[in-house]
């Protein structure tokens, strides 16, 4: 059983925590905000008071949390991984970043006499909660090893996928495609609710036909009820399109319906959706349309 400091208690960090609390590691969370850690501690797991503190003894120092930034900040920081961390400690940072920053931070981290793997993570907040995520890992083969039964305690499907940052490549992938597959299942819906077709039926033989996806299995009753309560957030969503359509520029990659549905996430975003589920971009198809509800939440 390890020791494990766990950075970033959010919809995601938490349960995640909690699995491996669960599984008999020691885990240490440390977040920002202090109302966080309720789970964790239910779960065995203690809170630190500092970045500091946690990853102080840890063998296992996990990050979940939003951007770039927040990781860089996290890992550099004066309080930060890096300096606090015990020598050989192996950094597992879960959150969606850019691959080049993940490259240059586990770079930082071997200098640093850490380890570091990107292990982004697909499946939303259910995955998270039933512990059945897809892992994409990019970092050195024997760190990935080392890693996997952590892993494999909050993912079902761990694979590793190449060298640091490789992980983070395949995510941004993963973002185009969902993305694609949430405007598409949200256009069809519009476009059959002006037909007054029984959606819900509609829906149940789509799921059964080559239209079937994860998407419009687990997005199908945000969507029919309008409820989008996140989830995974529009603004969390912007930030993946944006590392997306700037990773396809920099390789000379044209991604066309990729460019289209990044700028109808930064239009909900921009609407005042960023804070609701990305399945909310239903409300922007009905704004062009000129369908339902679409005022702003809370008005
Ligand atoms: P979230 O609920 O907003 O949680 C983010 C956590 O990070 C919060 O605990 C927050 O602390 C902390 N945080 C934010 N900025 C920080 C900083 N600069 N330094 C230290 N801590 C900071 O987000 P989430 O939905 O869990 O997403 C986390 C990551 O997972 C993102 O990269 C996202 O793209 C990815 N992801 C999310 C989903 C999903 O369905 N939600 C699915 C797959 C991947 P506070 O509580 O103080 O704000």
């Amino acid at each position: 059983m390890s020791t494990i400091a766990f950075i970033g208690l959010g919809i995601m960090g938490s349960p995640m925590a909690v699995h491996l609390a669960t599984a008999g590691h020691q885990v240490v969370g440390f977040n920002r905000s202090p109302d966080a850690y309720g789970p964790l501690e239910e779960a065995g797991g203690r809170a630190a008071g500092s970045l500091a503190e946690a990853v102080a003894e840890a063998d296992v120092i996990c990050v979940m949390v939003p951007d770039s930034p927040d990781v860089e900040q996290v890992l550099t920081a004066e309080d930060g991984v890096l300096a606090h961390a015990r020598p050989g400690a192996l950094v597992i940072d879960f959150s969606s970043i850019r691959p080049d920053v993940a490259r240059s931070l586990a770079e930082r981290a071997t200098e640093a006499g850490l380890r570091m793997i990107d292990a982004p993570v697909s499946g939303g907040q259910k995955g998270a909660v039933d512990a059945v995520l897809s892992i994409m890992v990019g970092g050195e083969e024997a760190d990935v090893e080392e890693a996997r039964p952590l892993l494999e305690t909050v993912g079902r499907t761990v694979v590793h996928v190449g060298p640091a940052g490789s992980g983070q490549t395949v995510k941004a992938a993963n973002q185009l495609i969902v993305a694609g597959n949430i405007q598409l299942v949200a256009e069809a819906l519009v476009f059959l609710e002006a037909y007054g077709v029984d959606t819900a039926a509609a829906m149940d033989v789509l799921g059964g036909g080559l239209a079937g996806s994860k998407v419009l299995e687990q997005k199908r009753g945000n969507m029919l009820d309008r409820s989008f309560e996140p989830g995974f957030r529009i603004d969390l969503h912007h930030k993946d399109l944006g590392i997306v359509t700037s990773a396809a520029r920099e390789a000379g990659v044209v991604i066309p319906l990729g460019a289209v549905v990044a700028q109808l996430m930064a239009s909900a975003r921009a609407q005042g959706d960023g804070g609701l589920d990305h399945s909310a971009l239903l409300r922007g198809v009905e704004r062009l349309s000129g369908r339902g509800d679409t005022s702003p939440e809370g008005d």
